[in-house]
Order: C-alpha cells, then sequence, then structure tokens
C-alpha cells in the first residue's frame, strides 16, 4: 500500500479514516449503518467474478459475498432480507425501493408479452393501476374475480394464464380470501400444465404483515410486502419486499438490478434495526386497541356496519381464526378497522363520512387524517377518495367498496384517548 503521509492534506482529507481494517460486522452489537454505493476490489478477477455471481444464492458454507455496486448488494440489505424470509418462513427474501417496485418485480419475473394476470377484484390503488395501464400497454392481459369465492377464477384460466395475484384481508374492505382453497387449485391446474404454463400465486401480505398471516405456510409461491407499514413500523422509511422461494431468488436480484427500484441502505437499516425487531410488540398492542376500537364503533348509533377480523359479527370468523395467527398460533386480528356511517343513501353515508375525517383533522390529537398504515399513530382516511381513486366511483361499487367507507390503521396510543376523539367527532357529524 502506498503511504498516506506522501500526500497531499485535500486528497488525505478525501482518504481520512473511512478505510479501516480495524472492525468487521462481528465487532457490532447493532449492525453498522453502512452509505457505500461501490466497494473496494482487492482485483479486476474479483471484480469480475462479484459481476458473473449476482443473484448467486448465498451458500451456507463459508458463504463470502462480493459486494461490487450497492444497486446490486449491499451487507445491510443482506441482514434485513435475511430478517425478512425468517419473518416469513421464506428460503429467501429480496428488498426494493418501495412497496410497489416489490409488487412489479413480483409479477414481472413471471411475464411476458401476452402472459394473464388473474388479479382479486379489490387490491390496492397502485397495484390495480400498475395492472391496468402500465402492464396493459405491454401486452399483458388483466382479468378480474372474486377469489374470496376461490373456484371464481377456474374458468378464467387459459394457456397464457401465469399469475393469481391476490391480497387478503383486502384493502380496505378487510374482506378475507382462504388461501389454502386458492393454492390448492392452482396446484392441481398445474399438474397438467407445462414447465413454461406453470401458474404462480403472489400475495400482498402488507395488511397483515408476517407477524399474523405467513401465506408460504397456506402454499403461496410469492409474498410481496410494502416495508414501508407495518414492518418499518414508524412511518420514516419507504420500502418493499418479496418473500419466496431460492428457485426466484436470481430473477428477482436481476430484475432490481435492471428496473433499478434498490433499496437504500440507509432506510434499510431503520427498517432493520428499529422496525422489524419490535413488530411483534407493536402489533400486539395495536390489536388489541383495534378490537376494543372496532367494539366501540359497532356499538355506537351512528355507525352502520364495522368490519374487524376480531369481532364476533365479522362475516367470515372461522376462515379469520384459521388464517391469522402469531408465531405462538394464538388468534391475531391485525390494526386496520374499516366502518361505515349512517345515511339515507350512500351518498348521505359518504357525506357524513368526509365531516367526520375534516372535524378530525381540525380538532382531534390521538388520530391523524393521513393515507398510510402500521405506524405508531392512529391514521384515518377516505379510500374512495384517496388510496382506491384508481378505481371509478361505479367500479369501487361494482367491487364491494361502499362510497362512505373509511379506513382506520391503529396506532400505539391509549385506546380510550383514540375513542375520546372518535366519539366525540361522531358526536358533531349527529347533531
Ligand atoms: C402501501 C401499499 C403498497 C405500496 O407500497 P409503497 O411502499 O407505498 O410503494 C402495496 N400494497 C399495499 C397493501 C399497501 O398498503
Amino acid at each position: 500500500m502506498a503511504k498516506e503521509e506522501n500526500y497531499s492534506i485535500l486528497t488525505r482529507l478525501i482518504y481520512g479514516e473511512a478505510h479501516t481494517e480495524e472492525w468487521d460486522f462481528g465487532h457490532h452489537v447493532i449492525p453498522p449503518l453502512t452509505s457505500s454505493t461501490t466497494y473496494r476490489l482487492k482485483s479486476v478477477e474479483r471484480g469480475s467474478q462479484g459481476f458473473s455471481q449476482i443473484g448467486n444464492l448465498p451458500d451456507t458454507a463459508g458463504f463470502d459475498p462480493i459486494y461490487v455496486y450497492s444497486r446490486m448488494g449491499d451487507p445491510v440489505i443482506d441482514m434485513l432480507q435475511n430478517a425478512l424470509a425468517t419473518a416469513e418462513k421464506g428460503e429467501c427474501a429480496v428488498t426494493f425501493a418501495t412497496g410497489m417496485a416489490a409488487v412489479h418485480a413480483a409479477v414481472g419475473i413471471f411475464l411476458k408479452q401476452g402472459s394473464e394476470i388473474i388479479c382479486h377484484q379489490m387490491v390496492y390503488g397502485c397495484t390495480y393501476s400498475l395492472f391496468t395501464t402500465w402492464l396493459k400497454n405491454l401486452g399483458i392481459k388483466v382479468h378480474f374475480a372474486d377469489l374470496s369465492k376461490p373456484r371464481s377464477f377456474i374458468d378464467l384460466i387459459n394457456e397464457n394464464t401465469k399469475v393469481i395475484y391476490l391480497e387478503t384481508p383486502a384493502n380496505p374492505t378487510l374482506e378475507m380470501t382462504d388461501i389454502s382453497a386458492v393454492t390448492s387449485i392452482i396446484k392441481e391446474k398445474n399438474e397438467t400444465r407445462s414447465a413454461e404454463q406453470q401458474i404462480y400465486s403472489v400475495i400482498d401480505n402488507t395488511f397483515s404483515t408476517p407477524y399474523t398471516q405467513r401465506p408460504l405456510e397456506h402454499g403461496i409461491d410469492v409474498i410481496v410486502h410494502s416495508l414501508t407499514k407495518g414492518i418499518c413500523g414508524f412511518g420514516t422509511d419507504m420500502g418493499g419486499a418479496v418473500i419466496t422461494s431460492n428457485k426466484f431468488f436470481e430473477q428477482l436480484i436481476l430484475h432490481r438490478k435492471d428496473f433499478g427500484a434498490s433499496l437504500s441502505p440507509k432506510s434499510a437499516w431503520h427498517i432493520l434495526v428499529y422496525g422489524i425487531s419490535t413488530l411483534g410488540l407493536r402489533i400486539e398492542r395495536q390489536q388489541t386497541t383495534a378490537l376494543r376500537i372496532a367494539e366501540f364503533l359497532e356499538g355506537h348509533p351512528a355507525i352502520e356496519s364495522v368490519s374487524y377480523p376480531g369481532l364476533e359479527s365479522y362475516p367470515q370468523r372461522e376462515l379469520a381464526l384459521r388464517q391469522l395467527r402469531n408465531y405462538r398460533g394464538e388468534f391475531s386480528p391485525g390494526f386496520m378497522v374499516y366502518f361505515t356511517l349512517k345515511g339515507a343513501t350512500p351518498g348521505d353515508s359518504r357525506a357524513n363520512g368526509a365531516k367526520l375525517m375534516n372535524y378530525i383533522a381540525d380538532n382531534s390529537y390521538a388520530i391523524t387524517l393521513a393515507v398510510s398504515l402500521g405506524q405508531l399513530r392512529t391514521l384515518i382516511e377516505h379510500p374512495g377518495s384517496m388510496t382506491h381513486s384508481a378505481y371509478s366511483a361505479e367500479e369501487q361499487i361494482n367491487r364491494g367498496l361502499h362510497p362512505g367507507g373509511i379506513r382506520l390503521a391503529v396506532g400505539i396510543e391509549e385506546a380510550e384517548d383514540i375513542m375520546k376523539d372518535l366519539e366525540t367527532a361522531l358526536q358533531f357529524i349527529s347533531q
């Protein structure tokens, strides 16, 4: 190595102490926050090897990854990916810059021109517009079906079908799909299809988080998460992930490399250090509160209906009890609550909802009018005009989204405080 003192101070300020052999990850209790777009290569040969092994699976025996460029791989991102795979009981995970980038990759690795997707009728608004605008423009056909009736999609399957895409509990209605019922139909169909014509199941598990639902256990091939929500948990960072079996790892890494939606290592660090480590604590607290709020709303005279899988009145109670389980096997209905207000017509109910949410925006302390979910703060929003506005008003009604539906993402505040703010706002609109 050249001697530092032979170089000018300005040059030395660039190199400084930034490079040290003194520590490695093994010395840290908390992993270092890495922020290096490129990596020191010991030789041209090693750089070349780094490029040629992109997407290779880390084999457990003495894995020595060659980091070349942060879009292709980074040590903190690898640690987060391992944690996400553990959380979903999957073989591997690949992270992305946002949940939408993860959705794109999760379906993108299976599609080519002329491929077809069968999608649940009610999915996240941007997923809907990704499928019906951008993928459609590339010659991908999308069919919609009500997958909560598992046999409903069978007639839509043809030789071009590549992906069955589902979300359960659905955003925002919290209607559930029986995952095993869907995957067993796919498995049966795949038995008589060639290797190129296999159908893959992809699920968006953002609403549940792996703490309350682990779809791989129910036969799903690929899980998508927006890490921005319950997994990050603090509302500080965006991110996405795909969790699946090793056979799709390379394709996902290559997709990320070329479309370029890599997660920032700084965000990965927050999600790893603060988010995923506190997942169980936060969700347990949030869902205990969510149940109390759902019960409070159900008993309130201004409320028309409440959908929360933890309520006795939840229409798919048996499915909820079977599918929503924490790691200890206990029933875990989650932190999302959906409700509608009374009104002479759906339009009245919608107007009442707007009045309620505007009152909350101006007057509440423990509830905030904002999209997103899974944060420390309780957030309220109107899916019909916000998160799900990609669906036309008519499509919303056809697909079971009530024009006045209100979505509440419960945080970690004291339940009494959230109920106090709701009660005051409900009194205001009932005047
Ligand atoms: C937010 C969300 C997404 C998109 O995630 P981003 O991180 O915002 O890109 C996808 N699916 C669901 C269910 C979501 O709630």
